[in-house]
């Protein structure tokens, strides 16, 4: 049934925490502006720590249970093809209420893309609506629109009718491997997922979405001179090349299945038999069903190679975000969505996307969930990245209401087509 505004109990209460909004408007964009400037790379922990500090200082007032939680170490495969430990920065988890028989999860990630290093750090005004920096789109604006959502949602009369969790990742942007089990975890106390991706710039919201999978596959086989005992060699690079063929033409395999193979090395000098090439690549895929049947193709491709004479071949890596299909539920909820953009005279459309984010790993945990719902912007992972920063009220409106529906009962249809 779509939201109704009228059919809210305490509507001038719930019409004034969505005008206060409008009267934050200007502090978002502060906001947004200061955090913008720390910077919090997936691998700088310090940054990290540092975002971490300004988030909980930040939700305080909202009273929440805080539980920080230290992410296992992760794996990287290293130019030379070795697998390397690599640290992860922790989890926030904030919750109020769990034993409220209406529960949201409210999912984002406090890292960006660009590392300490990276030359793209400050924020820059390009005209008087749009603001280009690190994270300010994805997603350091979105996580400002969450908090102000919830401190909104909390000045109404209908708060304690919901049980809501804020979980926020330090490992999105290079593929949530760390946070993954706690997402799944998390996704299964929810009865639904708000994750705050950015929206585009017109506020088209992502509907379902592809899977993905990130690999390094590593060949190693026996250097020799070219010239003097080529015979003696076993080309790495070679090998690697006729990998690649296979795996390239995996593509459309299923519908919609691209390879990718993206970055290879490999090879010291013209006139040395290479002992080492490597090569990373990623997989997007349309169906759950289609991870198995890639899986098992390229498991074939990998043990067969590995039986030529003086080659190993390493693979590493898998998919880690399964695709996002939608279920009733999820539709269900979408729709809801939609009725909430109309009450405030916002057109809220979808469109289906190759790109994934968490809002995979908690449809695949069963939450049905819309994952972009932070500010209008876009050209995120690039230093064109930009926020169209009318978005900050008009979108925190937008998630206030989605509460307003929830906690008020308009939202039974979803619980029940996910029961
Ligand atoms: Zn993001």
């Amino acid at each position: 049934m779509p939201f109704e505004f009228d059919r809210l109990p305490e509507k001038e209460a719930c019409q004034a925490a969505l005008d206060a909004l409008d009267a934050r408007q200007q502090q978002m964009v502060d906001t947004v502006i200061t955090w913008s400037k720390v910077n919090s790379g997936s691998r700088n922990l310090a940054g990290l720590d540092a975002m971490e500090a300004i988030v909980l200082d930040a939700f305080a007032p909202l009273g929440a249970e805080v539980e920080l939680i230290q992410l296992p170490d992760g794996e990287i495969v290293s130019a030379a093809g070795e697998v390397e430990v690599v640290k992860n920065g922790r989890a926030i988890r904030l919750f109020k209420r769990p034993e409220a028989n209406r529960r949201v999860l409210f999912t984002g990630h406090t890292d960006t893309v660009f590392a300490v290093d990276h030359a793209f750090q400050q924020p820059v005004w390009l005209d008087d609506n749009t603001l280009n920096g690190p994270g300010v789109a994805d997603m350091k604006g979105g996580i400002i629109v969450m908090l102000n959502a919830l401190q909104a949602f909390e000045e109404t009369p209908l708060a304690d009718k919901i049980g809501w969790e804020v979980l926020l990742s330090p490992d999105e942007e290079t593929g949530s491997l760390g946070s993954a089990p706690l997402l799944a975890d998390r996704a299964r106390a929810a009865d639904i997922g708000l994750t705050y991706e950015p929206a585009l710039a017109d506020g088209t919201l992502a509907g379902a979405r592809k899977g993905s999978g990130n690999y390094a596959l590593v060949v190693r086989g026996k250097a020799a001179h070219a010239g003097r005992e080529f015979f003696e060699g076993r080309n790495a690079v070679v090998k690697l090349s006729a990998i690649i063929g296979e795996l390239s033409a995996l593509t459309g395999g299923r519908p919609e299945l691209t390879v990718n193979p993206a970055v290879i090395s490999g090879g010291v000098a013209p006139n040395v038999v290479p002992d080492m090439a490597l090569c990373r690549f990623n997989v997007r895929l349309k169906e759950p069903e289609d991870a198995a049947w890639f899986e098992a193709r390229v498991d074939e491709i990998v043990a067969r190679h590995s039986e030529d004479d003086g080659f190993s071949v390493m693979l590493h890596g898998g998919i880690n975000r399964p695709p996002k299909a939608l279920s009733d539920a999820n539709l269900l909820l979408m729709d809801a969505i939609r009725s909430c953009g109309a009450a405030m005279g916002v057109g809220i459309d979808y469109v289906p996307t190759g790109g994934c984010c968490e809002g995979n790993n908690l449809a695949a945990a069963g939450l049905p969930n819309v994952d972009t719902l932070g500010v209008r912007g876009g050209l995120i992972h690039s230093d064109k990245e930009f926020v169209c920063v009318d978005s900050f009220a008009e979108r925190a409106k937008l998630s206030t209401l989605i509460l307003l529906a929830f906690a008020s009962g308009q939202l039974d249809d979803v619980l029940a087509a996910k029961a």
